[in-house]
């Protein structure tokens, strides 16, 4: 009988962030890269040169607060079938000087809209939450923000 080679042994099924820029330890939070010549700070894995100074670099990774403030925010009423009408989509403003686009939860969508000037600087934080099971098993971890105390 020939030898097969051996299949690798299966990972366990577990936690996987939806997007690189997402990690969930210690605890969830989002990444981003810091320029080393000028300090801006960019919400992307990899870049070739920073926006802000021109240098290429090194850019070093960095975790970002998990609390920011709503700089701008949508009402979605239309989406893809199978997802949930309305919601709220927001660009939230971390204090590192980027910008996150996230859905806000925990808030009533159409109560927003009524009142919109409630949203703008509404302190938020993040939060993790299983949105979907990948074919091998893994929970896909998703992140929102919601409103926090400060
Ligand atoms: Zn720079």
């Amino acid at each position: 009988m020939a030898e097969q080679a051996r299949a690798p042994q299966a990972e366990q099924p577990g936690k996987r962030p939806i997007l690189p820029i997402f990690k969930l330890e210690p605890k969830p939070h989002l990444v981003g890269i810091k320029c080393s010549g000028c300090g801006a700070v960019f919400l992307d894995v990899k870049r070739l040169a920073c926006s802000k100074c021109g240098a290429a670099g090194p850019f070093h990774n960095v975790p970002l607060s998990t609390k920011g403030k709503v700089w701008v925010f949508s009402v979605i009423h239309q989406s893809f079938p199978g997802i949930k009408t309305p919601y709220i989509t927001a660009i939230i403003d971390l204090p590192e000087g980027v910008s996150v686009k996230s859905n806000l939860v925990d808030v009533d969508p159409l109560e927003l809209q009524k009142n919109p000037q409630k949203a703008f600087g509404m302190p938020v934080e993040l939060v993790a939450s299983v949105v979907a099971k990948d074919r091998q098993g893994n929970e896909v971890v998703a992140f929102q923000f919601r409103p926090s105390a400060n």
